[in-house]
């Protein structure tokens, strides 16, 4: 299994548990998604001061929108875009596993899995992070 942006998310070990995403901490203490070295969005600091962080694959709905046309003619639709806000406080927006024609209500606990995209040159399977409601 190969992710298909390693430098966001880390895939669970040997596939137990949950992905887990690839934030920042300041030392103002302020948590975001995905690490970046431009500065704090809360104090401004830069450097030393920000450090990589792992996320927990968990969090809840914020908001949900079903997509039926993408202006990608290649782009498959319907999928449901999200906004999810991670237990560590940052908000993704981020795409859930399946479609769904039913809106999940606002602050369903989600969490990470990971889907099938395509497969290597030596048909090894290429995964990418979506949420799925947690179970
Ligand atoms: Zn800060």
């Amino acid at each position: 299994m190969k992710a298909l942006k390693p430098e966001l998310y880390l895939l669970p070990e040997g596939g137990v548990g949950l992905a887990r995403l690839k934030g920042g901490r300041c030392a103002c203490g302020h948590v975001f998604f995905p690490m970046q070295t431009y500065g704090c969005e809360v104090c401004g600091r830069t450097g030393d001061a920000l450090e990589p962080t792992l996320l927990e694959g968990r969090g809840s709905l914020v908001a949900s929108a079903r997509v039926l046309l993408h202006a990608a003619k290649d782009r498959r639709t319907p999928f449901v875009v999200a906004s999810i806000r991670l237990v560590d406080g940052p908000v993704v927006r981020t795409l859930l596993a399946e479609d769904r024609t039913e809106r999940l209500p606002v602050g369903t606990p989600m969490q990470t899995c990971v889907v099938e995209v395509g497969r290597t040159e030596s048909d090894e399977a290429i995964v990418d992070l979506r949420f799925t409601p947690a179970s």
